[in-house]
This record gives structure tokens, C-alpha cells and sequence, in this order.
């Protein structure tokens, strides 16, 4: 079996626990306006145009965005950093695109990380079937779950979906005994409304189990040179980043209603 990552990202901080190995699988079935990783929505591997540069002359090559890996590959890879995961509490992180896209590929690299006794963690944004949810819940320690709207209205407008199975899968993890991060973007004018902070709020409160924490991950344009490379529309490309005090304000409101909630990943 072959799976298809794009990117495998060392020494992360933000993506879990201590120190950790990220890897992003290939492939999304959401179209988020604000995505920051517009390479790894499609499920293939792709090419880009790459322009080098020496001295005057520029020289543009066609670069592969994405590569075939075998489970035990992977692993291999996320080994040579155990040390330091293991010293600090960390492990190896699966992200992407949606990792769940690769169920099998996903479960495969899990269970092969539980028998060299790393924490794992799975970063998703819950659309997929229960059934692709069932094949990874013994292998995660923990999941990284993103919440974007919940009006499903404007959920469909800026995704491409609707959050009825995304609302849904997280209860069923909950319900599950499972651990799970809360991660929003704060994209001003979508995600970042009163109305869509106090609807997510209300919604957490009705979970069947409390979920550990609350990440406010704020918009920032790094990828606008993604959206260009890739000849893809970036519909966000004139929104400003945030000012810190806005997302202080959000992060207050969910204190107040009792949850651990800090910005950035
Ligand atoms: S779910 Fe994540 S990877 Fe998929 S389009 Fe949205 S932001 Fe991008």
C-alpha cells in the first residue's frame, strides 16, 4: 500500500503536544476560501511551476507537488526524530489536506507508530465518513478538530459542504472516550462573527464530553504565493490579518464560558 503526503514537517510545536513530526497527507474534500494549504487538496500528485534564481537570470522548472510513500517508509521517516519527541512529551502528527481521504494509508501509519510507542495525533476537519472515523479511533491519542461555521448556510458557502458530519463525528469521538483539541480559523467576516463565536460556543456546551481546549488559529496571506504558483483563485487575497486585540476578545469570550482557549496552534 502507498499512501500520498506532500510535506513532512520536523521539530513542529504547534500541532500537538511537545515536539512533533507533522505529516500532510494529500487530498481534501472541503474548498475552504481561507485554506493555507492549497497544494494538498488534490488527492493526486500534482506539478507546479518553481522559478530559481541565479544572479540576473531567473530559470522556471516544473516541480512534483506530492510523492508516493509506503506506510513503513513514513514511519522510517518519523523515527529519526523519536528521540526528541520522547524527551518531550511529543509524537508524530497527521494532517494534510484530510487525512482521512487516506483512511487506510492513515490507519496503516498509525498503527505502525503505536508499536514503536509514539503519541500520535490526527489533525482533521471531521468530514468523512464514520466508518473511515471508526478504522483510526484506537491508533489517535488525540484529535486536532477543526470547527469553521455553524451555520450550515454559511458553512456550505465558504467550504463547499455542509457541517452536519463534522458536528456529528465529533460527538461520536467524544462519546467514544476520546481526546479531543478544538482548532477554529479566524477568518474576520466568515468564521470570526459574534453570531458564529457564540453559536460555536453554545455548540461545545452541548457536546457529550468536554473537549480539551480551544485553538484560535488567526487568517494570516503567507500562502498567497501558493494560490499563484498553483494558478488556483485565492478569494481572500485583500483581507488584512487580524489585530491581536480582536482575537484577544475571542479568546476572552470562550474563558468566560469555561473553556481553555489560547491563539495560534
Ligand atoms: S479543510 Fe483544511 S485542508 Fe481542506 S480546504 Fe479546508 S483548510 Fe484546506
Amino acid at each position: 500500500m502507498t499512501g500520498v503526503i506532500f510535506d513532512i514537517k520536523r521539530f513542529a510545536v504547534h500541532d500537538g503536544p511537545g515536539i512533533r513530526t507533522t505529516v500532510f497527507l494529500k487530498g481534501c474534500p472541503l474548498a475552504c476560501w481561507w485554506c493555507h494549504n492549497p497544494e494538498g487538496i488534490d488527492p493526486a500528485v500534482g506539478a507546479a511551476p518553481k522559478t530559481v534564481r541565479v544572479g540576473s537570470k531567473a530559470f522556471t522548472e516544473s516541480e512534483a507537488v506530492g510523492y508516493e510513500i509506503t506506510p513503513q517508509q513514513l514511519v522510517a521517516e518519523l523515527q529519526k526524530e523519536q528521540i526528541f519527541m520522547d524527551e518531550s512529551g511529543g509524537g508524530a502528527t497527521f494532517s494534510g489536506g484530510e487525512p482521512l481521504m487516506q483512511a487506510d494509508f492513515l490507519a496503516e501509519a498509525l498503527a505502525l507508530c503505536k508499536k514503536e510507542n509514539m503519541h500520535t495525533a490526527v489533525d482533521t476537519s471531521g468530514f468523512a465518513a464514520w466508518s473511515a472515523l471508526q478504522k483510526i479511533l484506537p491508533l489517535t491519542d488525540l484529535f486536532l478538530y477543526d470547527l469553521k461555521m455553524m451555520d450550515d448556510g454559511c458553512h456550505r458557502r465558504y467550504t463547499g459542504a455542509s457541517n452536519r458530519v463534522i458536528l456529528e463525528n465529533l460527538a461520536g469521538l467524544l462519546k467514544n472516550g476520546k481526546r479531543a483539541r478544538i482548532r477554529i480559523p479566524m477568518v474576520p467576516g466568515a468564521t470570526l462573527t459574534p453570531e458564529n463565536v457564540g453559536q460555536t460556543i453554545a455548540f461545545l456546551a452541548s457536546l457529550p464530553a468536554p473537549v480539551e481546549g480551544v485553538d484560535l488559529l488567526p487568517y494570516h496571506n503567507t500562502a498567497a504565493h501558493k494560490y499563484s504558483r498553483l494558478k488556483r483563485d485565492n478569494a481572500l487575497e485583500a483581507l488584512k490579518p487580524l489585530p491581536k486585540e480582536a482575537l484577544l476578545a475571542v479568546q476572552r469570550q470562550f474563558e468566560a464560558a469555561g473553556w481553555s482557549a489560547r491563539i495560534g496552534g
